[in-house]
């Protein structure tokens, strides 16, 4: 037997695996191992045991060490699928599904080992010490050794847990409703379910309950939330009806946690993952159940190598133990109403209509705020009660002109302009943080006359607070970076007898305050503007998600809805709630333009210091898209690397796939980007076709500084 073995390294030139020798240890697939590669040593994982190599068998060797901890193997499998379908390396894809690095804590005990006898004479601190026991060393080490030397104790070493903290919540035993107990009965049948269901409808007691049956059948469970900083309450229902059981994995916790926590999953002392789209490698062993909720959140694509969609690899990991999958959501993607069984939860739980959505035409307002905007949110500050304002632009105004010249103050780094910040008393970048002071003058000609042009988050904060006399809660990317610095916030908000949570999508997500019963979106064409076709989908979920927001805790409520486009289906179906409306139009016109789910989108990113070079880049990945298509039996003979899913896939016609560009994108850290869009009807083998052109241009001595990156399902 040898052991084949994939190297962890980052260049994409290295493909395993590679033949190994059986170690002295044994070893599995999914075993970490150390390995003898070249000159170097590496860290590989166990993809496959064969009978025989290739190699002679005096040319092999064997790995150095076998690491305590290894992966499951059908988790090796899945990044081995990942590496494919992502078109990135196996290497990368393995050292997601890998153990999170550390390991046991221990420390040291003392236990009673005899009691002690009759002429034994005890100091009082003595006697002190072996009355707590058994218990953890501390500080009493060194009377305990003294102890052990006279038989009286032992001491051993023992593994201590490093659990995470969480906010406490107490279970609260409900009965369910008719159309819950209806949507739990649908969601259990074996497959993939679209649970439908509006803001504040009970979807988490359905996720809870299907939980809890996969338990009882001995079978574990994952459950993906998009932050879980956004999300404490769903972790704490969890935690609160399971107990010990759950495992939560989030990169806030801390190394020891982390690991710990998998550690207990690994072992099947906890049967329950929760976490962020990373959760979804959870070692849960037989596991019977995925739940995604929120399905509708871009936080479920990963933006690293490879740019996995959280999404699609819980479907693809739910089918090799024929999982259940469960996507909840009041917003669901057109993918997903289109390609899911639906399962509806109609109503609220408690009984409350959805508030009425008043839309405001802005066209011809100058100010902000709409004057009805500004007397609902009076209205609410006159009686102390609570408001959500989202407004989807941090900082304090949006960019800077000269009056005198028109000079707009742009990132030396990338062609965007800058945002000031007023408190920080800068202009920024919000790509790649470049600062510089707030400008007195115009560089350009010297007039003091510099203009601010529009609000941001900042500036809303600074004048609600201002008119209105009430505490402002400001929540957006500058306000939560320190670490649990949104869960305070809100925490804040939510024990607050009044106030206002203003800030950017952030405040649109799940949270459930039962006192807020106004909600406004003060620009719902900032996401609408966007030049990007799922800019519809993610303005009738932004406008739809703040409007659940609202009225929740039986309490009237009232949402406003400030616009330059009041007619946009998106803003007119977030108006009536209406999902299924909103849906049925977008799936319309992405049939008609032939976007997803009709079609698979790939896109190819080429950086380079120089325009043209990152346009050369892309005009031969373009043409090897091209030849490889055209002819895959020849492509696959003239590249080793060449994925099989081309000639799986037969070779698909090339009217199938198009390709759109390559067209420029702008400068981004002072470097120039030129991207590509291949549109295909055969997802498989386009993917596998842009593997190749993109292996080929980068081997191109013309392209050695040009950075490639490629992403399948773009979002
Ligand atoms: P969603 O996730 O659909 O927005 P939640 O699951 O958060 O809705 O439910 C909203 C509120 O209703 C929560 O406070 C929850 O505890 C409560 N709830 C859910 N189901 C029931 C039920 N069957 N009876 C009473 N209260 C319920
Ligand atoms: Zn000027
Ligand atoms: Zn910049």
């Amino acid at each position: 037997m040898i052991a084949r073995v994939e190297p962890l390294t980052t260049t994409r030139r290295v493909h395993g695996p590679f033949d190994y020798k059986l170690p002295v240890a044994p070893v599995d697939v999914g075993s970490i191992v150390r390995i003898p590669f070249g000159r170097q040593r590496l860290t590989g994982v166990v993809t496959e045991l064969a009978t025989a190599s290739e190699l002679p068998p005096e040319r092999l060797v064997a790995p150095t060490a076998v690491g305590p901890d290894a992966v499951p193997p059908e988790l090796v499998d899945l990044a081995l699928w990942m590496a494919e379908e992502y078109c990135s390396t196996r290497a990368r894809a393995l050292a997601l599904v890998l153990p999170p690095p550390g390991r046991p804590r221990t420390e040291l005990w003392g236990l009673a080992d005899r009691p002690a006898g009759e002429g034994e004479r005890l100091t009082d601190g003595q006697a002190r010490v072996l009355a707590r026991l058994p218990g953890p060393a501390g500080a009493d080490l060194a009377a305990l050794r003294r102890l052990e030397a006279r038989g009286l104790v032992r001491i051993e070493p023992r593994v201590r847990r490093r659990a995470p903290l969480t906010h406490a919540e107490p279970d609260r035993a409900v009965a369910l409703t008719p159309e819950q107990a209806a949507a739990l009965a649908k969601v259990q049948a074996p497959g993939e379910h679209l649970l439908h269901g509006v803001t504040g409808s009970g979807k988490t007691e359905v996720y809870l309950r299907a939980a809890e049956r996969t338990l009882a059948a001995g079978r574990g469970v994952i459950v993906l939330v998009p932050e879980i900083a956004l999300t404490p309450q769903t972790v704490a229902r969890f935690r609160a009806r399971f107990g010990d059981t759950v495992a939560l994995l989030h990169s806030s916790l801390s190394e020891g946690e982390r690991y710990d926590e998998w550690l207990r999953l690994r072992r099947g002392e906890a049967r329950v993952a929760v976490g962020p789209r990373s959760a979804v490698f959870a070692p849960v062993a037989d596991l019977g159940l995925v739940v995604v909720d929120e399905e509708h959140d871009p936080a479920y694509k990963h933006e690293g190598d490879p740019r996995y969609d959280a999404r699609l690899v819980a479907r693809r990991r739910a089918a090799y133990t024929g999982a259940t999958v469960v996507f909840g959501t009041a917003t669901p993607r057109p993918e997903s109403w289109h390609g899911l069984d639906r399962v509806t939860l109609s109503a609220r739980v408690d009984g409350a209509r959805l508030p009425p959505v008043e839309v405001r035409d802005m066209r011809g307002h100058h100010h902000p705020l709409h004057p009805d905007t500004q007397a609902a949110l009076a209205a609410v500050a006159g009686e102390g009660g609570k408001a959500i304002v989202l407004l989807n632009r941090r900082g304090w105004s949006n960019f800077l002109t000269c009056r005198s010249c028109g000079h707009v103050w742009t990132c030396p780094n990338c062609d965007v302009a800058l945002v000031m910040h007023r408190a920080e008393r800068a202009i920024a970048c919000h790509h790649c943080g470049h600062r510089e002071g707030v400008p007195s003058r115009c560089a350009a000609c010297g007039s003091t006359a510099v203009a601010r042009h529009g609000a941001g988050t900042e500036r809303l904060e600074d004048e609600l607070a201002g008119s209105l006399g009430v505490e402002v809660f400001r929540l957006d990317a500058d306000t939560a970076a320190p670490k649990d610095a949104i869960g305070r916030l809100l925490r804040r908000f939510r024990a607050a007898p009044s106030g206002l949570l203003v800030g950017t999508q952030l405040v649109a997500k799940g949270h459930d305050f039962p006192d807020v019963t106004l909600g406004v979106v003060v620009d719902a064409d900032q996401t609408l503007r966007f030049p990007d076709f799922r800019a519809e989908e993610r303005t009738f979920a932004l406008v739809a998600q703040l409007a659940g927001r609202a009225g929740r805790g039986g309490r009237a409520g009232r949402v406003i809805v400030q616009t330059l486009s009041p007619d946009a289906s998106a803003i007119v179906h977030a108006a009536r709630h209406d999902a299924p409306g909103f849906l049925a139009e977008e799936l319309g016109r992405r049939e008609a333009l032939r976007y997803p789910p009709y079609a698979d989108l790939v896109r190819v990113v080429c950086v380079a210091d120089a325009a043209r070079t990152a346009r050369a880049a892309a005009d031969a990945v373009a043409a090897g898209v091209e030849v490889v298509l055209r002819a895959p039996e020849a492509a696959r003979a003239a590249s080793s690397g060449l994925a099989p899913a081309v000639s799986a896939a037969g070779g698909p016609p090339s009217s199938l796939t198009e390709i759109l560009g390559p067209a420029p994108l702008f400068r981004l850290r002072n470097r120039e980007r030129v991207q590509l869009v291949v549109r295909t009807g055969a997802r498989a083998a386009a993917v596998a076709a842009v593997g190749t052109a993109v292996e080929r241009a980068a081997r191109d001595k013309r392209f050695h500084r040009v950075a490639f990156s490629v992403d399948v399902d773009p979002q």
